[in-house]
């Protein structure tokens, strides 16, 4: 029986949405959270924008020192030659990729203008994925963007061809949010049956299924014969309503009726660091944790009415489906109410030893000190707020990384005045 892996997609989907982004330091923190928890892939960028090259070589730096223990990172590009040759140009020691074309009617007329048959958008996909392969690469996703809108025949030649030239995965995205549990089960279902190929789930939540969606999808996969791969982001974060949310995907798989214990992850998550990770994305991207998010929302344990209230203190399993300790919650927060020493990109020597000793970190010298120093000014010029402790501990440990991260190397650009 298949199982259900997790691919989230927040450094890919999540910070291409309106109005919110991350610095590259708070990327690789989101892939070393992923990584702690136990996801299967992070989508960590795009390799031909110019800006993440040095940052997806540092992640890629991060998983051969052991930092990023068994997570997959991969790059997320358009199907065509070009794009391959550019990420592989810019990011050769890239492992994983997912190659992504729009298969719709609606596509092909209006956003193509007509420019592309259904043919040509079967050999561009073929010659990317030809071209992936002569890179020598571990693996390949193929993605048909607005597959939903798409014709489930051509889908289905789509899904054949990607497999029978090397593809590891078919990537149905759900780019619009338009199925629903019902139309997304038999379709991933039929595709399953007809491409015997692994299926991605790329779910939005414009009508606010993209949880229910991703679940629905990956059973049709299973029982179909495959295994089934979730694109999550962290707080749901992404185009326009969003995208699945993780910790609501791993909840509904581990706790929903009829799905928990049949239905099976193929790696174990820790869900335990939901809540750390939910907070530091929050923060990130400057997006509060709507009350009522599943498993991490400040009401998720919150009992107010005199019934709730008795028969949660009688026994929690009236009035909770699953326990606050599971998310990793329940241990109290300090907050400073009194001075507080923040990092800065003005901050100096003084304040920041005090900070790093309040982590009981210490420096062989002066020198030390103000090298790091330097590089914690860096990140707080691109993050514009105070850095988390991970971050300033991060960079403590790892200086020669986040001096990657935090270089920016315009490329293709003329010298000025030259
Ligand atoms: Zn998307």
């Amino acid at each position: 029986m298949g199982k259900i892996y997790i691919i989230d997609v927040t450094n890919r989907d999540g910070v291409q949405t309106a109005r919110l982004g991350l610095a590259k330091l708070e990327k690789t923190m989101i892939n070393i959270y992923l990584d702690e928890m136990g996801v299967f892939q992070s989508e960590f960028g795009f390799p031909t924008t110019r800006h993440e090259y040095l940052y997806l070589e540092a992640n890629e730096e991060l998983a051969e020192m052991g930092v990023l223990k068994s997570i997959h990172l991969g790059g997320w590009i358009r199907a065509t030659v070009g794009d391959v040759e550019t990420a592989f140009k810019l990011v050769p020691k890239l492992k994983h990729l997912n190659l992504s074309i729009s298969t719709s009617d609606q596509m092909i007329q209006g956003k193509f203008q007509g420019r592309k048959t259904r043919d040509d958008i079967l050999k561009s996909m073929i010659d990317a994925v030809e071209a992936v392969r002569s890179h020598g690469i571990e693996t390949i996703g193929v993605n048909a963007e607005d597959a939903s809108r798409t014709d489930l025949d051509f889908l289905i030649k789509f899904a054949s061809e990607a497999k029978a030239h090397g593809a590891d995965r078919f990537r149905y995205c759900d780019t619009l949010g338009y199925d629903n549990p019902f139309t997304i089960y038999e379709t991933i279902n039929t595709i399953a049956k007809s491409a015997s190929i692994a299926i991605e789930l790329h779910c939005h939540n414009d009508l606010g299924m993209a949880v229910a969606n991703s679940i629905a999808g990956a059973k049709g996969a299973i029982d179909g014969g495959q295994d089934a791969y979730i694109n999550t982001t962290v707080n749901g974060i992404g185009e326009r309503a969003g995208n699945a949310d993780l910790v609501a995907t791993v909840l509904a798989i581990l706790k929903s009726k009829s799905l928990a214990g049949k239905y099976q992850l193929g790696m174990p998550i820790a869900l335990t660091k939901a809540w750390k990770l939910a907070k530091f994305a929050s923060y990130a991207f400057g997006v509060p944790i709507p009350l009522n998010q599943p498993g991490v929302g400040d009401n998720a344990f919150a009992h107010a009415s005199g019934i709730h209230a008795d028969g949660v203190l009688k026994d929690p399993h009236n009035y909770e489906l699953y326990d606050y300790t599971e998310l990793g919650r329940g241990e109290p927060e300090l907050v400073e109410t009194g001075r507080e020493i923040c990092s800065g990109e003005y901050g100096g020597i003084s304040g920041f030893r005090h900070i790093m000793g309040k982590m009981e970190v210490s420096f062989a010298d002066a020198s030390e000190a103000e090298k790091i120093l330097t590089l914690v000014r860096y990140a707080n010029v691109e993050s514009q707020k105070p850095l988390v402790e991970d971050e300033l501990l991060f960079i403590a440990k790892y200086p020669e990384i986040a001096k990657k991260l935090l270089t920016l190397r315009p490329l293709d650009v003329p010298e000025i005045g030259a």
